[in-house]
């Protein structure tokens, strides 16, 4: 009998800001209990999955060179994991083409693993459910089940427990991009170093928050956002200060840091004033690059199957 080689399969994956990102007490298993409302955005990774006769990683694109190619990489992982729960080898190449900043804090490396999952549970016609994937998604890391949810979601735990939230209309963004990145432990560490200090304020419940998403209403929503991540980025990347007042001075409804940073996010009343915000941020010489995205989008999706050669 003739076996086909199935078809490469295009999976694209969804960037993430937090608008909401309360961190709690550091807990005794070194995590900490957050409670945030993610947004999936469209500034995206797109990987390609193909058969091959081991599995490799190959990087393109935004910050590739700081994105390792081995088991370290989370789509590498997400392979393993996958092949191992279907009961077969992990015989595949992936291509990434990255346009989400790496440690920039808006979930790249947990965007691609979960569009590794859906790729492979496509290419390898596994027919798994979102509710399977989204247990293999968990165990790979608290960001990886909402790439997987996408929309816009409320999530407790360590991030990785979710609920819808309803969001109307679209809303525009700006993102500045900072020239390195920040290891998300590492400000953990300094805003529980900060909290020993002194007192930090907390965020509160995300009530209010959640009903400006649900009407839609981004002057509503811009005094509301909030990441308690922000002072600690702020205390190890001072010039983020400066990245946050020339947004808002651009004519930015608001910004904040996006989650552990370092990139920027800056919330826009439409889409061409986020475009007008864009260029005067890029001329300001306050950071590596600025990009435009609108959210919420879908989670990580099959685009289309290419032909084969
Ligand atoms: P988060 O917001 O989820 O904490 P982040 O967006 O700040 O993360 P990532 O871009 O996900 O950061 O990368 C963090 C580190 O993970 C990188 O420095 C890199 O070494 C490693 N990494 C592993 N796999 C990937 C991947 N597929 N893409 C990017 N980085 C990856």
């Amino acid at each position: 009998m003739l076996s086909v080689v199935p078809s490469p399969v295009v999976v694209r994956a969804p960037s993430k800001v937090n608008l909401h990102l309360g961190v709690g007490d550091l807990r005794a298993d070194g995590y900490h209990d957050l409670t945030t409302v993610f947004q999936a955005l469209s500034l995206s990774d797109d990987l390609r999955l193909a058969p091959a006769a081991s599995l490799t990683v190959r990087v393109t694109g935004e910050g590739a060179a700081q994105v390792p190619t081995d088991r370290t990489n989370l789509v590498w992982q997400a392979a393993v994991a996958l092949a191992h729960l279907a009961g077969r080898a992990p015989l595949v190449e992936i291509a990434i083409a990255k346009g989400i900043p790496v440690a920039g804090g808006m979930a790249g490396g947990s965007a691609d693993a979960a569009a590794a999952l859906v790729g492979l549970n496509e290419l390898w016609d596994l027919g798994l459910g979102r509710d399977e994937l989204a247990s293999v998604a968990a165990e790979l890391g608290s960001d990886v089940p909402f790439a997987l949810h996408g929309g816009t979601a409320l999530g407790t735990g360590r991030g990785e427990q979710l609920l819808p939230v309803l969001s109307r209309n679209t809303f525009h963004w700006v993102l500045a991009l900072a020239k390195d990145g920040l290891s998300t432990p590492s400000v953990f560490r300094e805003l529980d170093r900060l909290r020993e200090e002194g007192d930090p304020p907390r965020l509160g419940h995300p009530q209010k928050l959640l009903q400006a998403l649900a009407a839609g209403d981004p002057h509503a929503l811009a005094p509301l956002l909030g990441n308690d991540l922000q002072a600690a980025a702020l205390s190890l990347k001072p010039e983020l200060r400066r990245t946050l007042r020339a947004g808002v001075g651009a004519g930015a409804l608001a910004g904040l840091v996006s989650g552990s940073g370092p990139t920027c996010a800056f919330l826009c009343e439409t889409e061409e004033a986020a475009i007008a915000v864009a260029a005067e941020l890029a001329g300001a010489g306050v950071c590596r690059s600025v990009r435009t995205a609108s959210g919420p989008v879908p989670g990580a999706r099959v685009l289309d199957h290419e032909p084969q050669a």
